[in-house]
């Protein structure tokens, strides 16, 4: 488009889930639409994610055999973000599930995985086939007639008497007359920002979209929007240095039974909390590094396709490393003679009783789960890394996704959904709940500006 005003009643910025989310609900409900993304491709960080999705009382669990509930879910929420997360939207959140399900049914894009993770007192990540689920929001969409334009970076907000009434993008004006909603992701990919609200994280591997710079935040930050759960973004531990942007390396050997070591041999957390707090424990140990250190017991729960859990494909990239023995593996490693050795009889002595856990693990993951000896070769280590995949802190918003200034009133036209969002997570973040948060609350977005 060249230069020129264009007139839609709702404009969205950024063309992840929460963004095509938005688009097709305000489409179908009869509303023009353009949806606005920077990069020459759809997807952002949605496509390159794991696709796991929480999610509680689903058909998934009852098959197997999984009990859980809307008020356990909430529960976990409450307690994984540590009393800090915004209760409220947090009750929007399981309230609205449906706006999910219905999505991932319309795609066909179950699949019976499903696993306790991050968080969770019970089995609540379900595996979506999350390209599936984009492509069917991006067909539908543009079906009941939204524009999807590439190559448009939205880079300000048009304002009137107050409202947000459009968006620029480079030399146009899109005029949004119902409203507009920014669905840009995180702050990943901003340097400068992550130095800003979270230094001591500044060193983590960048990684996520590569259109997510934060440009959302800043533009509703420059409208006044208040922010939240900002300081307590956190990387994500388990990723090969090396993983391409094509392709992410995520691994969980330690929910499975593994345990994590430094490079000095030595263990230094509660394998089983969240990725998001061994993120931040990892960058504070030398060279930044952990090693993922496992036995054949766990190698063989390997799932090939399944991400956290494929250390098939970790292998076949080259980035798995085993030996027959714990001191053979050391040498591999180059961690100090004798070190991994002692850390293993220590921790197989704590899990069979014989000592007390120095870091208090009793569980898998999140306190769930029989932990087991590391004591069956051959043995395996997976070196890996902290990585900013996603930025849970963002602005503030309503339960209906309208933004919020920092004194709590409405930023008139202005709605916002997904990772540009915060208060969902509080002090740490449980898998699965980024990308429904993103679903559901972009449907939510645009059901508030269809109602007027
Ligand atoms: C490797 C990896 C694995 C993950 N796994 C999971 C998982 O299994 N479960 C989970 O819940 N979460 C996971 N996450 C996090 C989750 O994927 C994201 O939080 C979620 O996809 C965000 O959706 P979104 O629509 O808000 O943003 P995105 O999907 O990132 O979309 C934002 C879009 O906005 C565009 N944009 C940015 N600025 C502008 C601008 N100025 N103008 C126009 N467009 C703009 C971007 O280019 C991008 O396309 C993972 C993330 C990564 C990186």
């Amino acid at each position: 488009m060249s230069a020129a005003s264009h007139r839609f009643d709702a404009v969205v910025a950024g063309g992840g889930l929460a963004g095509l989310a938005a688009a097709r609900r305000l489409a179908t409900a009869g509303l023009s639409v353009a949806l606005l993304e920077k990069r020459d491709r759809l997807g952002g960080s949605s496509a390159m994610s794991g696709g796991w999705f929480a999610l509680s009382g689903t058909p998934v669990q009852r098959r197997a055999g999984v009990e859980d509930s809307d008020d356990v879910f909430l529960a976990d929420m409450i307690d994984t973000g540590g009393g800090d997360a915004d209760e409220e939207l947090l009750r929007a959140l399981v309230a609205r599930q449906t706006h999910a399900i219905e999505a991932i049914d319309r795609a066909d894009a179950w699949t019976d995985e499903l696993k306790v993770s991050a968080g969770m007192t019970v089995a609540r990540a379900h595996l979506i086939r999350i390209r599936d689920l984009l492509a069917q929001l991006e067909r539908e969409a543009v079906a009941a007639g939204a524009v999807l334009l590439r190559g448009h970076p939205v880079d300000g907000l048009v304002t009137e008497r107050g409202r947000v009434s459009g968006v620029r993008s480079a030399d146009a004006v899109f005029a949004a007359d119902a409203g507009v909603v920014l669905a840009t992701g995180g702050f990943s990919r901003s340097r400068e920002l992550l130095r800003l609200f979270v230094p001591d994280q500044a060193a983590a591997m960048q990684y996520g979209g590569v259109g997510n710079t934060g440009d959302g935040l800043r533009m509703a930050w420059m409208l006044g929007a208040g922010l939240a759960d900002i300081g307590h973004v956190s990387g994500t531990y388990g990723q090969h240095a090396d993983a391409s942007d094509d392709e992410h390396e995520l691994l969980t050997a330690n929910y499975l039974g593994g345990i994590l070591v430094n490079a000095r041999g030595e263990r230094f957390a509660d394998e089983s909390e969240s990725y998001k707090v061994l993120g931040s424990a990892v960058l504070g140990q030398p060279g930044r590094i952990a090693f993922q250190i496992f036995d054949a017991r766990v190698r063989a729960q390997s799932r090939p396709g399944v991400p956290l859990s494929d250390m098939d494909r970790i292998e076949e990239l080259g980035h798995l490393h085993s030996a027959p023995t714990i001191r053979a593996l050391a040498q591999d490693l180059g961690l100090p003679g004798g070190a991994l050795e002692r850390t293993i009889d220590r921790y197989n002595d704590a899990v069979v009783g014989r000592r007390t856990d120095p870091f208090g693990r009793t569980g898998l993951v999140n306190g769930v789960g029989a932990l087991r000896p590391v004591d069956a070769g051959p043995y395996y280590a997976y070196p890996a890394v902290t990585a900013m995949t996603s930025t849970f802190g963002g602005l503030r918003v309503a339960p209906d996704a309208s933004v919020r200034r920092v004194d709590g009133s409405a930023i008139e036209g202005l709605s916002a959904a997904g990772e540009v969002v915060g208060g969902f997570h509080g002090a740490s973040y449980m898998t699965g709940t980024a990308l429904t948060k993103a679903l559901v609350f972009g449907v939510e977005a645009a059901d508030a500006i269809a109602r007027g």
